[in-house]
């Protein structure tokens, strides 16, 4: 698999360079360059999960790992399901949140370990560092908990993520170090960029990237589209409108990419919160990104998403029209409501699945089914939740282990050379 980066073209890596360096040169995004076929995409629906998403990692990675070795990874890391689940007629929520941390990081989260260990040597020295809102941060430390020479450390705005998404992964300790910022999120997006600027940093410490920014989550996320399509009725086929409920925007490049490679999906709509960038943009193109508002779907609180320059070229070499994107964003108030009526009708959701639902109701049209993505459980934003619907609902059993235990977080501000001496002393 070859990967040119999209702010210097010339430089091209491949599969295991682009999983290793997270970022390329000048912070640019790799981004494939070519994209696989994959032949009779009927066939290619009608198998299980696990082998449709090896074949179709595989396709992608090419002879660069061995196809059993693919298969191997993916068995390793999709260990749960992402169920499709009827909301209301022609309306259905694809669930991504039954994997360890209850939130659809995990597939994204858990496959990048898995390929980051099939492509360095043992005695290779790798940190990763990572800023995250919530959801990344918790299935990035549970995916590379107690894995041999790799360290981690997560950076995450303090106060800004929920009580229990912070027990979730800030409780592990072993080689996993958690980092509360004082700022946003933001804020610890830039502090990770200007590690992987330094050079000298990077080399000492083996910086490497986990984000959504690292090709290989992405790849992994293209497996449940096409498996939230394998399990819709047949006619659903090409009147299929998904709802991506976005951050940083990860999501939906996975969704466009499955797209691209042939899966049928008529449209896709982009549904954020007041944090509203891309909807502006699409409605007046203009890229205006104002300050990061804190909302109940926080972890979409982010006002200059990482991978939009990846839906751009995307789109520029398919010929598609940003145009042909929906788009919507929510209120906060407007969540609550949202996810009141689909109680009402007997679905728990949380805000972030509300507010896709929410805009996917807004624009399907006669004839077309609707999917959107719940990406957290309910109970990982138990507190919103419970206030909203003024009811408590259940723990499940991760939540509650982790939710009594001691927090194992640093304090720091939002200073390059704070988070410096973080990366060089967890090396001992
Ligand atoms: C990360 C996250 C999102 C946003 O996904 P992007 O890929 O960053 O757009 C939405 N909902 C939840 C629960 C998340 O954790």
């Amino acid at each position: 698999m070859k990967l040119y980066n999209l702010k210097e073209h010339q430089q091209q890596v491949s599969f295991s360079q682009a999983v290793r360096q997270g970022l390329g040169r000048n912070q640019g995004l790799f981004f494939p360059s070519e994209l696989p076929e994959l032949g009779d995409i009927d066939a290619l629906l009608e198998l299980d999960f696990v082998s449709r998403s090896s074949k179709i990692l595989s396709a992608f990675i090419g002879e660069e790992l061995a196809s059993e070795t693919v298969a191997q990874m993916v068995e390793n890391a999709f260990q749960f399901e992402a169920p499709v689940a009827q909301v209301k007629e022609g309306v259905y929520a694809l669930e991504l949140f039954h994997g360890p941390t209850l939130a659809f990081k995990d597939f994204g989260g858990r496959f990048m370990a898995q390929s980051l260990a099939a492509v360095t040597d043992s005695d290779g020295q790798i940190t990763i560092l990572t800023a995250t809102s919530g959801d990344t941060g918790a299935a990035v430390a549970h995916a590379f908990y107690g894995m041999d020479n790799i360290k981690v450390v997560i950076l995450y705005p303090k106060g800004k993520i929920s009580p229990l998404q912070e027990k979730l992964f800030c409780t592990l300790g072993g080689n996993i170090t958690t980092v509360a910022v004082n700022g946003t999120f933001d804020d610890c997006q830039a502090l990770v960029k200007q590690a992987f600027d330094d050079a000298e940093l990077r080399e000492d410490v083996g910086l490497n990237s986990a984000n959504s920014i690292n090709i290989s989550r992405l790849m992994a996320q293209i497996c449940y589209y096409f498996e939230a399509v394998a399990q819709l009725p047949k006619a659903a086929r090409g009147e299929l409108v998904v709802s991506v409920p976005s951050g940083n925007f990860g999501n939906l490049t996975a969704g466009l990419l499955a797209k691209s490679l042939g899966l049928p999906v008529k449209r896709f709509i982009v549904a954020t919160n007041a944090n509203d960038t891309v909807p502006r943009y699409l409605e007046t193109g203009e890229w205006s990104p104002n300050a990061t508002v804190p909302t109940i779907s926080n972890a979409m609180d982010v006002s200059e998403p990482n991978n939009w320059p990846r839906i751009e070229e995307l789109c520029q070499l398919k010929g598609w029209g940003l145009n042909e994107l929906g788009y919507g964003s929510v209120t906060d108030q407007q969540a609550a409501e949202t996810l009141r009526d689909m109680h009402n009708e007997g679905y728990l959701c949380e805000p972030h699945g509300a507010i896709a639902y929410r805009v996917l109701n807004e624009q399907l049209r006669d004839g077309e089914t609707g999917l959107f993505l719940c990406t957290a459980h309910p109970a990982k934003f138990i507190e919103v939740v419970e206030e909203i619907l003024e009811q408590k609902i259940d723990l499940p059993a991760t939540l509650a282990k982790h939710g009594a235990m001691d927090l194992l977080s640093l304090e720091r501000d939002k200073d390059f050379e704070q988070l410096k001496a973080v990366l060089y002393s967890v090396q001992r």
